[in-house]
């Protein structure tokens, strides 16, 4: 027989959370911030232990004895659930042991902190909990083989979890108050096996809503209407996402035990922000409520405020809470895609009645038989309210969030569970409501014990089993942190902390920084704004700040050509030119190379494409506003009048050849034709800059300017992919990605600048025949062709012609490749 000692059990459960949070503050922190913070929560240990000592840390319940027998056969049932889980690679390891994996390799092979430099850099910022004592093993032994390191550390995280899980056990047996044979092993089996009865969550919500059968015999799921919603069994969390549940079991296990001891709070819940962040927000609701409660029932207020603000409370949380804060800081606020962002769902009937049939499948009617025996217990209350609001939120490509911060609670319930089977009662229905319980609890377990039948017959049945297991997902996370890349997002956004420099945690606490000098990093970056647009350069090569500024700063000078608007200007000259000509005479200036070059192609499409195209449009785009917020629409006589101003032909351009120097000039023959470049001139540009940087033996390089994308050549040997924005969605948002080598891409869209009025949308791309905006069904075009001026210019024209014209056109350009998205939602790809 073995006697176990609550509060010494609590010292090894605390050791076996911190142990991980020490190795963390060593390994990423800079000396000051690990110094001190190991300072603050040596000081609160200190305490802690002192009462130890004096026999005054008195947990909630007392001692429970168990024998060897149980603890033997504990053990070896755990050991084989591991096994089960995939630990130590022998049975099949789930999807997300890909990230485990990798993540774990990444701490092995990279020195702390991990910072990735390769594309984007990035830190790594993760629930490092579970893997940091695995890692470091891995570093020290693997003596620079990170092959070998890996495979240490990774039989030491099994190793570790394994440990974890048997004081987790001990823990439920003690807190449980399971003092015989009967009760430790009923506690064992619900351990791994507590769920709600999913089967009949299932099979109600689909009978009534016949909609998605497909969640229909998931071991995880409600899938209906759209709602994606899962409060895991304790065996599909475990096998999931075991980093992210054991140590919150613990954590769960001390609060129950020491909830009145608010003094030692920040040491017990601060290490949830390394292992779950998603607990928090349930960890800290009961926090707060039992406080409120405790200060509302007390006669001595003072001293649980003292006991809130206690010393131990305070340098905690300044040193290690502030430390683990700001470490995620960065990573939350990481702007990341519409999908994977906080969400709120509509309240309707509907969505009303799926969550409700959720909640009381999944919990709710365990809360309803047991309300009897705990309507007293402020935690129940806590348990119940946040499952029941959860499931109206969702975050995360798989909605992680309900999953997540449902972990705590769902320990609760099943915490109850044991519990009230263990203290037995003489209440009215107490066998009735006990009967429901266990036939609940053995539905829910029936999922559990399906994965677990699907893994072992895998295992032993599958063609080729060899296939499963670690060299799979032998990877790394360096190539997830390139944000243009076509992976999935949730790998993209869930593991970095994006541009780590201007972070406070990187800046002013992490250890060791990565040099940033521009050499080391594989891409260089340049961007500003100009011509009310915002101009980006990446170079997936070597090469000089100086030499990159000086191309962006080419930018500055083109704006002073090209610009409509921008008083001084070349194009603002002649568009604001002297008028008192005589008769027969005609406005003549000379124009700069550029200004003629770009001149000489709009007129040629605008020939080309019947005038859908008219760089002489000037004064009738100046009648409209579409970057204030006037919002007005022009008269129409003065649109018309406006029109009788916009022919091409008025339009003259020559050169003379003087002294070996070429000079340019324009002639125009209506004193109130306007030139407006605004839909060819980036293109002309972007091919300016593109030569530029090939001057400078630039081999790799993308530049992109609004709509307008400009590649160089292709990325560390792979395309491009150039995402193309989804019409009236929020920026970044995309239709579809286009995958492309050497060439552009520039897109035109009725989206791009409008303003609505009197239900009417009007936009910038206006019809040269009427002077209002085009309306023909194309929402916007896309173009890939190698000339950027030439896929700037189509790209307008083709809009305006509208799709029939269009494709009589493009049959004749070899060189372009257009995509037309419609109004009605269809889309079509024209080739030249
Ligand atoms: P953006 O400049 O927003 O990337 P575009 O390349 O499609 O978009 O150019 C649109 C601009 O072209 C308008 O803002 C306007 O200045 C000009 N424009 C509008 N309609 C025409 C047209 N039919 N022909 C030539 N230029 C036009
Ligand atoms: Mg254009």
């Amino acid at each position: 027989m073995l006697k176990i000692d609550s509060r010494k059990l609590s010292i090894i459960t605390l050791i076996y959370i911190y142990i991980p949070i020490v190795i963390f503050l060593c390994g990423f922190c800079a000396w000051y911030v690990w110094l001190v913070t190991l300072a603050a929560c040596g000081f609160s240990f200190y305490r802690i232990f002192k009462r130890y000592r004096s026999e005054d840390l008195n947990p909630e319940g007392g001692a429970i004895t168990v024998s060897w027998q149980i603890l033997t056969v504990g053990f070896a049932f755990i050991v084989i659930m591991c096994l089960i889980m995939g630990f130590w690679d022998v049975f099949e390891q789930s999807g997300d042991w890909s990230k485990h994996n990798a993540v774990l390799h990444d701490l092995v092979e990279h020195s702390w902190p991990v910072v990735y430099t390769s594309h984007e850099k990035a830190l790594l910022t993760y629930y490092l909990g579970q893997y940091m004592l695995p890692a470091l093993f891995g570093k020290v032994f693997g003596n620079g083989d990170v092959i070998l390191g890996f495979n240490i550390s990774h039989l030491v995280m099994s190793c570790w979890a394994l440990i974890g899980l048997c004081i987790a056990y001990v823990n439920l047996i003690n807190v449980t108050k399971s003092d015989r044979l009967k009760k430790q092993i009923r506690c064992l089996l619900i351990m791994f096996f507590y769920s709600g009865p999913l089967a009949v969550c299932q099979i109600i919500a689909n009978g009534i809503f016949e909609d998605d059968m497909y969640s229909l015999g998931s071991h995880h799921w409600l899938l209906v209407k759209g709602f994606m919603l899962q409060y895991r069994s304790d065996f599909v969390m475990l096998r999931w996402t075991y980093p992210q549940v054991l140590v919150i079991w613990l954590i769960c296990m001390l609060f129950l035990q020491y909830r009145k001891d608010m003094k030692y709070y920040v040491l017990m819940f601060a290490p949830v922000l390394l292992y779950g962040a998603f607990s928090i927000p349930f960890l800290a609701v009961a926090a707060v409520a039992f406080v409120i409660y405790e200060f509302i029932k007390s006669n001595e207020k003072i001293s649980i405020v003292k006991e809130v603000f206690s010393v131990e409370n305070i340098i905690c949380f300044l040193t290690l809470g502030i430390t683990l804060i700001t470490y995620f800081y960065g990573y939350i606020t990481v702007e990341k895609p519409e999908a994977l962002r906080f969400h709120v769902h509509d309240i309707n009937a509907e969505s009303i009645a799926i969550i409700l049939i959720f909640d009381l499948c999944m919990f709710g009617i365990y809360a309803i038989c047991m309300f009897m025996d705990y309507k007293k217990d402020i935690l129940f209350h806590c348990c119940i309210v946040f499952l029941t609001i959860l499931p109206f939120f969702s975050m995360g490509l798989y909605n992680d969030l309900v999953m997540g911060a449902s972990i705590p609670a769902l320990f609760f319930m099943m915490f109850y569970v044991i519990k009230r089977f263990n203290t037995g009662s003489d209440r009215k229905y107490y066998g009735f409501t006990s009967g429901i319980i266990t036939m609940c609890l053995l539905i829910g377990a029936c999922y559990p014990a399906f994965e677990i039948r699907d893994i072992v017959r895998y295992k032993f049945i599958a063609d080729d089993p060899s296939k499963v297991g670690i060299e799979d997902f032998f990877g790394t996370l360096e190539t997830y942190t390139d944000r243009e890349s076509d992976e999935s997002v949730d790998l993209i956004y869930n593991y970095f902390t994006y541009e780590p420099d201007q972070k406070f945690f990187y800046k002013y606490l992490s250890g060791d920084k990565k040099e940033t000098k521009e050499e080391t990093l594989n891409y260089n970056r340049v961007s500003g704004l100009y011509f009310d647009t915002y101009v980006d350069i990446k170079v997936y090569e070597s090469i000089s700040k100086e030499v990159l500024d000086s191309v962006l700063n080419e930018c500055g000078r083109y704006e002073r050509i090209f610009s409509r608007t921008l008083e001084g200007s070349e194009l603002y000259a002649i568009n604001n030119r002297e008028n008192d000509l005589k008769e027969d005479e005609f406005y003549t200036a000379e124009i700069s190379e550029d200004m003629y070059n770009v001149l000489v192609y709009a007129l040629r499409i605008s020939e080309e494409s019947g005038k859908g195209f008219n760089p002489a449009l000037g004064a009738v785009t100046e009648l409209w506003d579409f970057r204030g917020d006037s919002d007005q629409v022009p008269e129409k006589n003065v649109i018309d009048e406006a029109l009788t101003h916009t022919n091409i032909e008025d339009v003259e351009l020559f050169s003379r050849e003087v002294d070996g120097n070429i000079e340019y000039f324009i002639k125009i023959h209506d004193d109130k034709l306007k030139l407006d470049l605004g839909g060819i001139a980036k293109g002309y540009i972007g091919n300016c800059l593109r030569d530029r940087l090939k001057e400078y033996g630039c081999k790799s390089a993308i530049i992109s300017l609004g709509g307008n994308i400009i590649c160089i050549g292709n990325k560390n040997g792979k395309d491009f992919v150039i995402g193309v924005q989804k019409p009236f969605e929020k920026e970044g948002v995309r239709e579809f990605g286009l995958n492309v080598t050497d060439t552009c891409v520039v897109t035109s869209g009725t989206y791009e600048r409008y303003f609505e009025k009197d239900g009417q949308l009007y936009h910038h791309i206006l019809d040269p025949n009427t002077g209002y905006p085009v309306m023909n069904g194309v929402m916007s075009v896309t173009v890939v062709c190698p000339d950027s001026m030439k896929a700037d210019a189509l790209s307008t024209a083709l809009l305006s012609m509208g799709e029939d014209e269009a494709r009589t056109y493009i049959k004749g350009q070899s060189d372009v490749y257009a995509i037309f998205l419609m109004e009605d939602g269809s889309r079509f790809d024209i080739w030249g």
